[in-house]
């Protein structure tokens, strides 16, 4: 079996109210785009994958991946996740075209991925995330429509200038709810500052962070230090009376090994398209359970804060 035909589209759909996420304050988001890549086999099996977009700059990316992907056997799953390696001395993160091939394998053999990838169940526990600042009254009316479709988890988002506003929220919660499970995420592993100031935390104020969230009983502390300050989360760790998570943006097994070796984290978070593809997830896994650490792979989807999408 061969690629014979390599096709990518950009899909954009507008909002119907702009969109602020936490993570980049100051951007109101009034779109979601993703690149589509669509692989065909001479079998005719389709394989689709889809990477995040901002604006149209995978214009191009086509023609720069007809000559690595055209000919190729679809099984050589590897070498793909080589070729994104290689991407990334462009400054390019393709790690996501990887999933492609894992869905042509997945149709030839008429296998679900995760059953090719030696997983047993089809039911996992999963939690409601959240995407913008809200007041706690805003955060209550929509953890109370979540909590009605049977979920009880959540992740919150902390990014006010001063992080004691977001514990309000935080308490509010827990008030409400004694029995709802609470993450949440600092985004700051890959802090976007520019659009309008953006807090960073050192690690004495993650650690009051951190101190204030076991007091509410959370379950995990996510990104809150730079995804390349291994030293800073080392530090964390031995002050978090909480697990810390982070990794959702991290690239490829060296830079979870850090993590790992340094005893850095509780829980690992690599994100299959944007970490090394679902290859290199499914090793990431493998060295963390090696080292007894647990595993919450990252997703992004698009439905923050209504109770039509959890992630
Ligand atoms: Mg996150």
């Amino acid at each position: 079996m061969r690629i014979v035909n390599i096709h990518l589209r950009l899909l954009e759909y507008p909002l119907e109210t702009p969109f602020y996420p936490a993570w980049l304050p100051g951007y109101p988001q009034t779109a979601h785009r993703v690149h589509l890549l669509t692989l065909e086999t001479d079998e005719g099996i389709k394989g689709y994958a889809a990477g995040v977009a901002f604006m149209r700059e995978g214009s191009g990316l086509q023609q720069l991946l007809m000559p690595f992907l055209f000919g190729r056997d679809p099984m050589q799953v590897e070498e793909v996740v080589q070729i994104a390696r290689s991407a990334t001395f462009l400054g390019l993160r393709l790690w996501w075209i990887e999933m492609a091939f894992w869905d042509i394998i997945g149709k030839a053999v008429g296998q679900p991925v995760y059953r090719l990838l030696g997983g047993y169940q089809e039911r996992v526990k999963a939690y409601a995330s959240t995407g913008e600042l809200q007041s706690p009254e805003q955060r209550l009316d929509y953890i109370a429509e979540i909590y009605q479709m049977g979920i009880r988890a959540v992740k919150l988002r902390f990014h006010h200038w001063d992080w004691r506003e977001d514990l309000k929220v935080a308490e509010a919660v827990r008030l409400r709810y004694p029995d709802i499970e609470i993450m949440v995420d600092a985004n700051m592993g890959w802090r976007v500052a520019g659009m309008a100031p953006a807090p960073q935390w050192d690690v004495a104020t993650a650690a009051q962070v951190a101190q204030a969230l076991a007091e509410l009983g959370a379950r995990w502390l996510e990104e809150p230090l730079d995804k390349h300050d291994y030293e800073g989360y080392r530090r964390l760790r031995e002050k978090s009376p909480i697990p810390i998570a982070s990794g959702e943006m991290n690239q490829d097994l060296h830079e979870f090994r850090e993590y790992l070796t340094r005893d850095a984290l509780d829980v690992l978070q690599p994100d299959v398209a944007l970490s090394g593809g679902i290859l290199t997830g499914k090793k990431i896994a493998a060295m963390a359970e090696a080292f007894g650490k647990q595993v919450a792979p990252h997703l992004g989807l698009m439905g923050w804060d209504s109770p039509r999408t959890c992630s």
